[in-house]
């Protein structure tokens, strides 16, 4: 029995000795070739069609959809694992070019010919392809990478991401919904809309105005007496501002604020975790589990929002959900509007960690298409966490296909 074999046969007995509820009903595979390597990539940049208004998506290229990158690996033998990178410009710096560039150019070209199986290896492979910044170096670009990895890996294995993991997993992970307006009389259609489609839960967009915020937290806390109440400034408050707007934003019934100062604001940070106000939740400036483990160390934050886009994958983000358990953290479940793929591998993550609170996941409320055979199923504001293998979804690569052609951008294929 070589290496890989026996890691696989150990894992599944090792899950079925330790944990009696983990589901095996996917059977692992033993005939793949445990020698096959990583033959062909394809690249498969394209925007989602979107529904109502949401700040991230506006402006000239913002306005045309939500970007996606597909990413297609292909191994020797024939099995296919598919990720996806979703960057947004006006969330961070990563763009749908820039993207599709550092996947063709810099991290497929140096994960040909690699073992499909060795997630750490090819994360380090495009560590040296493209050198760190503050922290690691493109991740939303590394995270397309990283999601048709786990998904190939767990097809050869024939494991959903629990299992490959050894964790049991929860059936359905509940959603929250996303309340951003630039009027308060926008706030009432909005909230009700997520009432009608069964979501109790509901996350508000503030900053950089705190009264404004504070009246429509208070809209949000009305209308949902029962709900957990999450802010999100996304950066967009200067530090005076965030130490007062945080107690208003207590007082009008917000359980969590999150990423009230853009993450160089250290003091700030600092100041606004000691005022205690809120907890402090950081979402934008964490890419690993480094950077989490200082900015806690630092003072900074009560907790962190996952968001495998943001930290270059799965791996970064399991890394940091351990991290929280271990050190008493809060952990939230978020995302960057993410579509079908994406959104099965967060999924997948937050129902092998057993997230408590709603997820932030608000690609079923924004977009408008998908790319799966059979699409994610969505009721009453709960998301069905997909249990086969891999990501546990079945690409349509017609829809793919379609939305490239509509998209007006080309294939890349590298091989
Ligand atoms: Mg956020």
């Amino acid at each position: 029995m070589n290496r890989r074999d026996f890691l696989c046969k150990f894992s599944l007995t090792a899950a079925a000795v330790g944990l009696g509820s983990l589901d095996l009903r996917n059977k692992a595979r033993y005939d793949f070739d445990p020698d096959t390597t990583i033959e062909r990539i394809e690249l498969l940049p394209f925007r989602y069609p979107m529904t109502g208004y949401f700040k991230f998506f506006t402006g000239p290229h913002g306005s045309q959809g939500r970007a996606a990158v597909v990413v297609k690996i292909t191994a020797a033998d024939g099995t296919c694992g598919w990720g996806q990178s979703l960057p947004i410009a006006k969330w961070s710096y990563e763009t749908l070019e820039s993207v599709t560039v550092v996947l063709r150019d810099y991290f497929a070209p140096v994960l040909l010919g690699k073992d499909p199986t060795d997630i750490k290896g090819a994360h380090q492979q495009m560590g040296r392809a493209v050198a760190p910044g503050f922290s690691t170096g493109m991740p939303i670009a590394r995270a397309g990478m990283d999601l048709a990895l786990h998904d190939l890996k767990g097809k050869l294995y024939g494991q959903s991401l629990a299992q490959m993991w050894r964790r049991p997993s929860r059936k359905n992970i509940t959603l929250s919904w996303t309340v951003n307006v630039t009027k308060l009389d926008d706030v009432g259609p909005i909230a009700e809309e997520g009432k009608i489609r069964g979501y109790k839960h509901f996350n508000i967009k503030v900053s950089p105005d705190m009264d404004f915020d504070v009246e429509l937290a208070k809209k949000v806390r009305q209308m949902a007496p029962e709900c957990f109440l999450w802010a999100d400034a996304n950066g967009g408050y200067e530090p005076e501002t965030a130490l007062k707007a945080a107690p208003g934003l207590a007082n009008a019934g917000v359980n969590v604020l999150e990423a009230p100062l853009r993450p160089n604001r250290i003091s700030g940070y600092q100041a606004l975790k000691k005022q205690g106000a809120l907890p402090i939740i950081m979402d934008e400036g964490i890419v690993s589990a480094t950077d989490l483990k200082e900015f806690a160390d630092l003072g900074m934050l009560d907790g962190a929002a996952m968001k495998p886009q943001r930290c270059g994958g799965l791996v970064s983000n399991q890394r940091q959900i351990e991290l929280c358990i271990r050190e008493g953290l809060m952990w939230l479940g978020s995302g960057l509007t993410d579509p079908d793929i994406s959104l099965a591998a967060s999924l997948g993550l937050y129902g092998a960690y057993g997230l408590k609170i709603p997820a932030a996941l608000n690609g079923p409320q924004f977009l408008t298409a998908d790319v799966l055979k059979t699409p994610i199923n969505i009721k009453n504001g709960r998301a069905a966490v997909p249990d086969g293998p891999g990501l546990g979804i079945e690409v349509d690569e017609q829809k793919v296909n379609d939305l490239l052609k509509q998209s007006r951008e080309k294939k890349w294929d590298i091989s």
